[in-house]
């Protein structure tokens, strides 16, 4: 078998250099300057006794892409690196690296809180799925509140689970407060980190255990392909809590093969990801084609720069649409005027990356004429994509909901949301400009005199 050479060693680069280079390897037959993708579902055994080993996880070699693959181990080493975490899955999409991320802490019976403000399909998964599950959901309806967090703890709760930059409201969370509250009740703080990247925030070294991604958004880049991943922080102490987390601290094979270790015993730091891998994901199955997880691997090598670009346009679209007479608000806490504004300064010093919503006074029919008028922007529900996306969630991505459920959420008829993309900044301008020509041409706006009749 062909061994390979690590092109990478230290973990003190800058961001960008280690986008580039961490979890790099060099093949060894061929001198691959990329790893490669290794489209195969199985890895060969040298010999009888060599497949017994490789089952009893003795030389830590592979045996099924559904365990392990060596595109995929590439891939986890670099997010590893780039999370300050101390293991990575990939798995299939965002969904599944939620699903999996939870369901290696959650089991029937089990409680989590989360707070208010997710991504609609995380929702609908907890409210609906994890339900059928005997997995209960409760949102707090304050994240900001820690009494009422503290308040809604019960003898079964097991996680805290939020996100960074939720859209399309951007309504950001404190997540040093929140991270600070689960440490204090032995809690597992799970977060979803797809809308920032690990270059406007590194959610662990802010006391979060375990990160998610959908990493077909930003972290591929390109809208081509969809990826999830979960990265564990190795920060928290499963082992102080047995009773909690019986998986992580009964001998491996069950409580009746004493003498075996536990798996916080055998795997340390990485017990609760080598668990999520093998037993969570491993059955389940969500497994990543490795042709997926390759361009993956592009994708993160140009994150900075596009991230930096993401927000620089981003920031030049809130500014231009808060000065329009049409416009109600811009939800971009990158605006001084934002309610979330103080938490971006503390959390987001990079920004607050491009995806966020804007409420044009004329409703429905205001966001139906501007939706249709964009040329650049494409109207799609994907998001971080290179290009920009153009969306109407209420009657989208929000569809399903009653109307006071929506207005709670805050999204409106006049509500648009964006995902701004890479290009010049000033053709983009440009694009909404003319878009808002037609919202002129179509109805007086609050500014102009209405004619006399
Ligand atoms: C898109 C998205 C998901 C789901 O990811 P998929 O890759 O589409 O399955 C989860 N969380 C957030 C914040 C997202 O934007």
């Amino acid at each position: 078998m062909t061994t390979t050479q690590q092109a990478y060693g230290e973990d003190n680069f800058g961001f960008s250099t280690e986008q580039v280079h961490a979890g790099e390897v060099i093949d060894a037959e061929f001198g691959a300057r990329i790893t490669p993708i290794y489209l195969t579902a199985g890895f060969v055994f040298d010999s009888f006794d060599h497949a017994e080993a490789r089952f009893a996880g003795q030389d830590g070699g592979l045996v099924y892409t559904r365990y392990a693959n060596p595109t995929h181990t590439a891939v986890e080493a670099k997010l590893t690196a780039m999370e300050r975490g101390v293991d990575s899955l990939l798995v299939a999409s965002g969904q599944a690296a939620i699903t999996v991320a939870l369901l290696g802490i959650l089991r029937s019976g089990d409680h989590f809180l989360s707070t208010p403000s997710l991504y609609e399909g995380s929702k609908t998964l907890f409210r609906e799925n994890f339900e059928r599950l005997g997995i209960e959901v409760e949102f707090v309806d304050d994240p900001h509140d820690l009494t009422e967090w503290k308040r809604r703890v019960r003898p079964n709760t097991r996680a805290i689970y939020g996100e960074t930059i939720p859209n399309p409201k951007n309504d950001l969370i404190d997540i040093d407060l929140i991270a600070g509250f689960a440490r204090e009740e032995g809690l597992p703080f799970v977060i979803d980190s797809t809308a920032s990247t690990p270059y406007l925030i590194r959610p662990i070294e802010h006391g979060a255990n375990i990160v998610v991604h959908s990493a077909s958004k930003f972290l591929s880049g390109h809208g081509a392909s969809l990826a999830g991943v979960v990265v564990d922080g190795g920060n928290f102490d499963w082992a102080a809590y047995p009773e909690k987390f019986p998986q992580f601290n009964t001998a491996i094979g069950g409580p009746d093969r004493p003498g075996t270790p536990t798996l916080v015993q055998k795997f340390g730091r990485k017990a609760y990801l080598e668990y999520t891998r093998s037993v969570i994901a491993g059955r389940l199955g969500p497994v990543l084609s490795p042709i997926n997880a390759f361009l993956l691997q592009q994708g993160l090598e140009t994150l900075s720069l596009r991230v930096e670009r993401h927000c620089h346009n981003a920031l030049a679209v809130a500014t231009w649409l808060e000065q329009q007479p049409e416009v109600v608000s811009v939800d971009y806490p990158g605006l001084a005027s934002n309610p979330s504004h103080a938490i971006a300064l503390k959390h987001y010093p990079r920004g607050t990356g491009s995806v966020f919503g804007f409420t044009l006074a004329g409703g429905k029919d205001a966001a139906r004429t501007v939706i249709d008028a964009v040329e650049l922007f494409s109207r799609m529900s994907h998001m971080g994509d290179v290009r920009s996306l153009i969306l109407h969630p209420a009657s989208t991505s929000h569809a399903h909901l009653k109307d006071d459920q929506r207005s709670a959420l805050g999204i409106g008829q006049g509500l648009v949301r964006l995902s701004v993309g890479i290009e010049d900044d000033l053709d983009l301008l440009a694009d909404l400009e003319h878009a808002f020509a037609a919202l002129r041409a179509l109805q007086p706006s609050a500014t102009q005199e209405l004619a006399p009749v």
